[in-house]
């Protein structure tokens, strides 16, 4: 079955074209600056890269741009649209209504828009993605695949907050956590690699990359994880700060002068691993580079994410009351054997050694712990359109 998979943003929309048989992806690419002038960018499997810049004024002609290239006569992947038998689309907030993957319809559809408070940059995109692509390609099943479904299962004790219970049952504020699809996709692709049990396991996944996330995983449910209400909090990331005193805001709001939107533009925008280096750079890439030239506050940034996610690995394992594998993805936990090295060191205590040699492969499934370690420490790359592939052909076949 050939599966488009869309993950729609505000201005951007990213997208794949995968054949689920084989799991190959046919095509794959994104629509840049949609509303603002346009620009697409197209792959077929095996070609190199086409950039079109064209208007894109909403994202119905973005879609119908991708749509036009994916059956392209010259380097389409497909020869008409009615190859395509199946849409998964991204969608960032669930809520608490759905716990798992759902095929789309008018309820589904009311549903999400119920959550777009809960996500309002987010949540808006991907239903204009839906109804785009209902539109264009009428009669094809659509499936919709939340960020926040996996954490669904965390108990009570993980998603509630210190804070008068009437924000909970009255506005829904609690932890949701997101990166969802990761979480489930590379800690399910652990146990299968490092051949444990899945009804007895305990898994910690490290997603780091431009958003960062960890999540604690026992026997293939997600018991607790470092997102909340929204994906500021946890640990620090590319750009957002993680969790901090949240006195900081008032105290900053006095001093710099700024009202509520501004703090979070700050703490969404400003902080993070760029705010800690001085504005050098939120890329890692950067900063790895600038501490090897003996930038003191890039340093710091790596330091402060490596005992972030030594703090979180922790907490994880006294909640679980052990673990037997620590796993990393996404752009830095896949690329940054330096990151993980700074991390790993932390974790003696779990009779973890770090096999130098196999931290410094990239690109591929590896364990980077020595075979006498207590607990295993690997490295499993995320595929989020491939989960939402999976999912869409589970629910449509
Ligand atoms: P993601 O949001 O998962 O795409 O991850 C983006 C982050 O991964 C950025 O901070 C990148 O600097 C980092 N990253 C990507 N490739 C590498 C690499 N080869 N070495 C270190 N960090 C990398």
């Amino acid at each position: 079955m050939k599966v488009l998979v869309i993950n729609c943003g505000s201005s951007s929309l990213k997208y794949q074209l995968i054949d689920s048989d084989t799991e190959n992806v046919l095509a794959k690419g994104l629509c840049e600056r949609i509303g603002i002038d346009g620009r697409l960018v197209y792959q077929k499997a095996g070609l190199d890269k086409e950039i079109t810049e064209a208007p894109m004024p909403t994202h119905k002609e973005a879609i119908q741009m991708v749509l036009d290239a994916l059956t392209n006569e010259k380097t389409g992947a497909i020869k008409s649209l009615s190859e395509v038998e199946a849409i998964g689309h991204r969608v960032v907030h669930g809520g608490e209504k759905f716990a798992s993957s759902t095929l789309i319809n008018d309820d589904v559809i009311k549903a999400v828009e119920e959550c777009n408070e809960l996500a309002p940059l987010h949540n808006p995109a991907n239903l204009i993605g839906i109804r785009v692509c209902a539109e264009l390609m009428p009669g094809v099943p659509q499936v919709a695949v939340f960020d926040t479904a996996f954490h669904q299962t965390m108990p009570p004790k993980a998603f509630l907050y210190g804070l008068p219970l009437k924000y909970y049952k009255d506005y829904k504020v609690r932890r949701y956590g997101f990166h969802g699809t990761s979480h489930s996709f590379v800690s399910k692709r652990a146990v299968e690699f490092l051949g444990l049990d899945k009804d007895n396991s305990k898994v910690i996944v490290c997603h780091l990359g431009n958003g960062s996330s960890i999540s604690a995983v026992v026997n293939g449910k997600c018991i607790d994880t470092t997102m909340g209400l929204t994906p500021l909090e946890g640990m620090i990331m590319g750009t957002r700060s993680g969790n901090i005193d949240p006195a900081i805001m008032e105290y900053v709001a006095k001093k710099e002068n700024l009202d509520i939107k501004g703090i979070m533009n700050v703490l969404n925008k400003k902080s993070g691993l760029f705010g800690l280096s001085g504005d050098l750079s939120s890329d890692l890439r950067d900063l790895e580079s600038a501490a090897g030239e003996g930038n003191e506050n890039a340093k710091h940034a790596l330091e402060v994410l490596a005992y972030d996610v030594a703090k979180f690995v922790g907490g994880y394992v006294a909640a679980m009351n052990g673990v037997d594998a620590i796993v990393f993805t996404a752009g830095i936990g896949e690329n940054s054997g330096t990151v993980r090295k700074m991390v790993v060191q932390y974790f003696g205590y779990l009779g973890i050694t770090l096999d130098e040699e196999a931290n410094n492969t990239r690109g591929e499934e590896i364990v980077i712990s020595t075979p006498d370690s207590k607990v295993k420490v690997a490295v499993i790359p995320t595929n989020e359109e491939l989960a939402i592939c999976r999912d869409t052909v589970a629910l449509v076949k």
